[in-house]
């Protein structure tokens, strides 16, 4: 039976539209080679330079239109003049909060050692999945101004964090670890934030119970984030906090390549709304319309969005293409020292994925 996906695009600002041409080039190849399964793609002009012709970043029934997708393929949102929160809160932060993707997939894996900072055998084993927190936690907007101005002057920032949403993301990283074969591990700091930090470790040891199979460590925030430099092996399936996450998989694209490479997947495990897929990098004003942007971060974007229709033998053959085309210098874009164009990393990526 042949399996229908319906992605929905919105290629953004910059750079955006260059590389997810090269994703979806990549879509229709694999849907070339694999009779089982068919996608169909509807575009979507949303970003920034629509906000600049509409007062708006997307249609006010916006969501209503991607509800029935079965995922949604992003390129970056961004634009000079444009501040960044109004682009983040009025497109992504809402497509995030709508469809209820709580859960921020984004690995982190050095597919050539050149590309690390790393050296040696830290660079080894740079092979690790963080699940954050996208819901609720550090980001959760509450907080309160006192005394504007005066000297007694108090500003607070509070985090929430509620047992529905600590739960729903422990477990959801407790079944990957056990569908992975991995081991789990919990980064908080319980020792200075005593109220969420010791309900997240507490919560964290309640859903361990269910889970004997599965290894588990627990790490401090800052031991973490020594670790995952000196001793990046430790890690296979790391989960935590919106804010810890925001951090560690910053620290984590540094340490496996930088943002030509950085991917990440908003999901709604439930399925009841579609998941977002996207590279981490941005609209990048300072390359776009040149045709040099790398699209090796959007093709791996491809790769989370197969995993999560359940093709996991794409997923990783685009993974390792991707690990093939780092090991040919000379045919990557000028970010990576190359001297390739956009379209023709795109088309030599898939002349290798699917010979
Ligand atoms: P935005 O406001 O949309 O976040 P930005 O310029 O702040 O844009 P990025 O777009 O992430 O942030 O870019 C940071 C730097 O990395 C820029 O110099 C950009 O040219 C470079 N860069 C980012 N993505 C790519 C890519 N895919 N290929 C090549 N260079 C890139
Ligand atoms: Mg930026």
């Amino acid at each position: 039976m042949v399996k229908e996906k319906r992605i929905a695009l919105l290629p953004g600002d910059g750079i955006g539209p260059e590389v997810v041409a090269e994703g979806v080039k990549v879509l229709k190849a694999i849907e070339q080679k694999d009779k089982n399964l068919s996608f169909t793609f509807e575009q979507f002009p949303w970003g920034c330079e629509y906000y600049l012709q509409n007062g708006k970043m997307m249609d006010d029934d916006g969501l209503s239109q991607l509800q029935h997708f079965d995922a949604i393929y992003l390129g970056a949102v961004g634009y000079p003049g444009v501040p960044d929160h109004v682009s983040l809160r009025d497109l992504l932060l809402k497509i995030r909060k709508g469809f209820d993707q709580y859960v921020n997939l984004r690995p982190v894996k050095l597919l050539n050692e050149r590309l690390s900072p790393l050296k040696g055998k830290a660079a080894k084993d740079i092979d690790l999945l963080v699940v954050r927190e996208n819901s609720e936690g550090e980001y959760s907007g509450e907080g309160n101004w006192l005394y504007k101005g005066e000297p007694e002057e108090v500003v607070l920032q509070t985090g929430v964090f509620s047992r529905k949403g600590t739960e729903r993301i422990i477990r959801y990283a407790f079944e990957e670890a056990r569908r992975q074969g991995k081991s789990l591990t919990s980064v908080s700091k319980a020792n200075a934030l005593n109220y969420s930090m010791v309900f997240w470790d507490s919560v964290f040891e309640e859903v361990k119970r269910d889970y004997p199979d599965v290894e588990t460590a627990s790490y401090l925030v800052d031991a973490a984030s020594m670790f995952l430099v000196m001793n990046p092996e430790r890690f296979d399936i790391v989960v935590t906090s919106n804010l810890f996450g925001d951090i560690l998989t910053d620290l984590g694209a540094a340490i496996a390549g930088g943002l030509g490479l950085a991917t990440g997947a908003n999901v709604n495990p439930e399925r009841t709304y579609p998941s977002m897929f996207e590279p981490v990098h941005g609209s990048a004003p300072d390359i776009a319309g040149k045709g040099i942007a790398n699209p090796l971060a959007a093709i791996w974007s491809v790769a989370q969005m197969m995993d999560h229709f359940g093709e996991e033998e794409w997923g990783r053959k685009i993974v390792s293409t991707i690990q093939q085309i780092m090991d040919e210098d000379e045919k990557l874009t000028p970010d990576f020292g190359g001297e390739a164009t956009t379209a023709e990393v795109g088309d030599r990526f898939i002349k290798l994925l699917t010979s």
